[in-house]
């Protein structure tokens, strides 16, 4: 690209330095260079390609598929959930942390008219039916806050009650026994606070806020057996497919199919063994292809099982091998490199064309879940001949 150059010495540069003229703009590692970045449309290529990549499948409606809904993945990870906080709830607590957050702020007669007990029944003032025609009628303050009803004189509360007009021998009874209440309560002598019931210390935060809009919520469904994948040394992204797996809410072809985004039941058997229909309990487990990689690994750490028929009853399996905390952790670390390996390969297998077999699969495994360890336990070595030979040892070190 020439700047200030003129035709012929540009020719001339071309062929001397054996490349091409450019002009501006030209497009540099995706990014548009030399054009209006103001202009909608020099942003829209690159809009186009970052939306191919960050492609989702869609059924034949073009309808984006959710594989896990947002209620699940809100809830805890010690609840079978994905830990994501829930914008929305999120939101609202923390408009309560800013003191115009708080909304209907509650009223005098609504508090006074919570106040005595069974035996002292006061709060007729103010019941809906009563406030038609008695005190709350008569009153100056309807709309007064508990605060603007008296004021601390040396110490002590001066209830200041105010009415539109004389009252009568039957309103001035009824004021007579409000007073009696009123300064009866024992919230008398408290400087006046905000106070969030839901939170034993009474103080607001985000979190106890956070807390007791999703409460209900969490305890609907918790599934005991979802929140141990976390406890791992896996890269998160490994746990999350995991996760996904675990509830059957991963891209394979029979999902593919209710989903609607493959029509053919002919096209939705398994991409290894081409019998059954591909299923999450057929592909990861009972697959003849894939069952001799479990049988394999479960060898490897030195025990012998017969393989459940079910993703779940796998995975159960895998926490029971368990004989102390190391080797459950390492199980876990197993387990999910196993699923991400065989995940992996399938769709080496359908988009690369790549070949698999039993053994590349299971030295992937090996070998990934050995990374794994190494990256979250530094201070704890182990070479990969110790790892892949004397693996039980390593848990009794
Ligand atoms: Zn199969």
């Amino acid at each position: 690209m020439g700047v200030n150059v003129n035709t012929e010495f540009l020719d001339l540069a071309e062929r001397f330095l054996h490349c091409s003229v450019g002009s501006i703009p030209f497009i540099y590692v995706g990014l548009p260079v030399g054009a209006n970045p103001r202009k909608e449309s020099t942003w829209k290529p690159l809009l186009f390609s970052l939306s191919r990549k960050l492609g989702v499948w869609r059924n034949s409606q073009g309808r984006k598929i959710a594989w896990v809904s947002w209620t699940k993945v809100c809830r805890p990870k010690s609840c079978g959930g994905l830990g994501i906080r829930d914008f929305h709830d999120v939101n609202l607590a923390l408009l309560g942390s800013r003191p115009n957050g708080f909304t209907g702020v509650s009223l005098w007669w609504k508090d006074v008219s919570l106040l005595g007990d069974s035996t002292v029944t006061c709060s007729y003032w103010f019941s809906d039916a009563m406030k038609e025609g008695w005190l709350f009628q008569v009153s100056e303050q309807c709309l007064d806050l508990v605060g603007d009803m008296g004021s601390w004189v040396q110490g002590e509360w001066n209830w200041d009650f105010r009415w539109k007009r004389e009252l009568s021998l039957v309103e001035f009874d009824l004021a007579h026994d409000l007073m009696k209440v009123v300064t009866q309560s024992p919230t008398l002598g408290v400087e006046d606070s905000w106070v969030l019931k839901y939170d034993p210390s009474g103080r607001f935060s985000v979190r106890s806020a956070y807390l007791t809009l999703t409460g209900p919520k969490v305890v609907s469904d918790p599934n005991p057996l979802l929140s141990r994948v976390w406890k791992s040394w896996d890269p998160l992204k490994v746990i999350v497919f995991s996760w996904k797996l675990l509830q059957d809410r991963v891209a394979t072809r029979q999902n593919l199919l209710r989903r609607q985004v493959i029509r053919d039941i002919s096209d939705s058997f398994c991409a290894f063994c081409g019998v059954s229909v591909e299923s999450v309990d057929h592909l990861f487990t009972s697959c003849d292809f894939i069952f001799p990689v479990w049988y394999k690994l479960v060898r490897w750490l030195g025990f012998q099982f017969v393989s459940p028929n079910s993703i779940i009853g796998l995975f159960e399996g895998f926490l029971g091998f368990s004989v102390n905390r190391k080797f459950r952790l390492g199980c876990v670390l197993i387990w999910h490199a196993a699923v991400w390996s065989i995940w992996n390969s399938l769709y080496d297998l359908i988009f690369a064309r790549g070949t698999v077999s039993i053994d590349t699969l299971v030295e992937k495994v090996k070998l990934s879940s050995w990374k794994w360890l190494l990256a979250k336990n530094p201070g704890n070595p182990c070479s990969f001949y110790e790892w892949e030979v004397q693996l039980v040892m390593y848990w009794s070190r």
